[in-house]
């Protein structure tokens, strides 16, 4: 048999975006159902920043628009109502303290996620609204345009007046966001943005990659080219895996490989060792360690240039008798060694898969839904915030404060709807 249960709004997903969501309404009412899928909230983020919560960042907002795709300007009134002081006022507020990192990065000074977590639940149950998990919500049913009922899994139905849709991308299944929220929007009429993998780690040919697994390097400069075109470049941290490269460097490149990856393009990642050194400067440096050390084995030559693993690998591409010394270091082979420095190159054949991806791209069309309430354009009952949105950013604290920000909105929207809707009826 079917439970009926009325509720005043339903929020969908218990993320940050519906945690959020759910604080901002509880501003103005406790009628308010939260219902999660798995078994406890918030499980994504709980792994964020290695589990230690990159919160969000202390860049100006123009920033946060520049690294926010591909229409960061429907988040301006989002961001104007809640921004990156305001989620730190919130968990300071319950006790999380904060520490600034490189990049203006912001994370719990325990560096733990788990603390933001309990910080924002804490917040929900001092207003005695509590988060019912294992409630999976399967269907919505119109009626007169507005959703009308709410169908679970387990049978229950639910009669919410308003309901905001925040159950996240496809990105990390294994914590609930699997993208059942793109059917349920689709279902009721709302486009739906192709979805694809984001910032995930490449997958490069042969094993050039996996002879240097484990191996990290700090401020490389890292390019993107594109059927032999440079696309974008930036200088960061990468990771050499067993099936290609990773780190943060890669992963905020991918964005732009993705798409032409899974169109079979031809995509190359090539990294200069050398970023700070021209090519003069660093043939400098070269003759300058060579007449120092004119008696030193080529192998440990390669070992003031490169870390360990990398100098191997450099002997064994350039093919260089290991036996020589310093000072029979050529000409020529220096101008070799030179140009793989600065130019590493790397074709990549393929990308992780959602089950990797930091974030989804695509999503609702933002077409679709008011800037200034994060209400649908198409049900007027229905809102959405988070990940569900076609809206995503770069690492750094971007996707996390996209999803506090339209939580926000959207919970202070469906409470002024329902608010609005009860005096009519009084
Ligand atoms: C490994 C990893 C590290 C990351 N690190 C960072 C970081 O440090 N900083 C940063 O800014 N961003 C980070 N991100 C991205 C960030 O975690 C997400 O963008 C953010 O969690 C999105 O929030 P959300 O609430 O929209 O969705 P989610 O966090 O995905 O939450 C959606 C919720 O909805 C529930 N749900 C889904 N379907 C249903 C249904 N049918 N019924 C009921 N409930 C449902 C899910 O179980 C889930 O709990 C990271 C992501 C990953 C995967």
């Amino acid at each position: 048999m079917n439970i009926e249960e009325k509720t005043g709004i339903l929020i969908i997903g218990a993320g940050p975006s519906g945690l959020l969501a759910a604080i901002s309404a509880s501003r103005f009412t406790s009628d308010i159902t939260i219902a999660e899928k798995m078994y406890a909230p918030g499980r994504k983020l709980l792994l964020t920043g290695n589990r230690r919560c990159n919160i969000t960042n202390l860049h100006p907002m123009d920033d946060f628009y520049k690294k926010i795709h591909p229409n960061s300007k429907f988040l301006k009134h989002a961001f104007n109502v809640f921004f990156a002081e305001d989620i730190l006022n919130l968990l300071h507020d319950c006790g999380v303290e904060t520490a600034e990192e490189n990049d203006r990065k912001i994370y719990p000074k325990s560096g733990k996620a788990e603390d933001v977590l309990v910080a924002l639940m804490g917040k929900l149950n001092e207003r005695k609204i509590y988060v019912t998990c294992n409630l999976k919500i399967k269907s919505f049913s119109l009626k007169n345009n507005l959703i009308d009922c709410v169908e679970c899994e387990d049978g229950t139905i639910l009669k919410p007046e308003q309901i905001i849709l925040c159950t996240g991308g496809k990105s990390y299944p294994g914590t609930g966001s699997t993208g059942d929220g793109y059917s349920l929007a689709e279902k009721v009429g709302h486009c739906i943005i192709p979805t694809y993998a984001n910032l995930v780690p490449l997958e490069t040919e042969g094993d050039n990659a996996s002879r240097l697994q484990g191996l990290s390097l700090g401020k490389t400069g890292v390019s993107l080219w594109i059927n032999n075109k440079k696309i974008s470049e930036i200088k960061g941290e990468l990771i050499f895996t067993h099936f290609g490269l990773s780190g943060p460097a890669i992963i905020n490149l991918s964005r732009y490989a993705v798409k032409d990856i899974d169109k079979e393009q031809s995509v190359e990642i090539r990294l200069d060792l050398y970023p700070q050194y021209d090519e003069q400067r660093l043939d400098f440096k070269m003759q300058d360690d060579i007449g120092k050390h004119g008696k030193m084995k080529i192998d440990n030559l390669f070992k003031l240039w490169l870390p360990a693993k990398m100098a191997d690998f450099f002997a064994e591409e350039l093919k260089i008798d290991r036996e020589l010394t310093a000072h029979q270091f050529s000409a020529e082979m220096r101008k070799r060694t030179r140009n793989l420095m600065k130019s590493l190159r790397f074709k990549i054949i393929g990308h992780r898969s959602f089950k990797e991806a930091i974030v989804t791209a695509g999503g609702i069309s933002t077409k679709e839904i008011h800037s200034k309430t994060m209400q649908s354009r198409i049900v007027p009952n229905l809102f959405f915030a988070g990940e569900i949105l076609d809206l995503d950013g770069d690492t750094g604290g971007y996707n996390l404060q996209i999803a506090y920000s339209t939580g926000w909105l959207a919970g202070e929207s469906a409470a002024s709807n329902l608010y609005r809707k009860q005096r009519s009826l009084a």
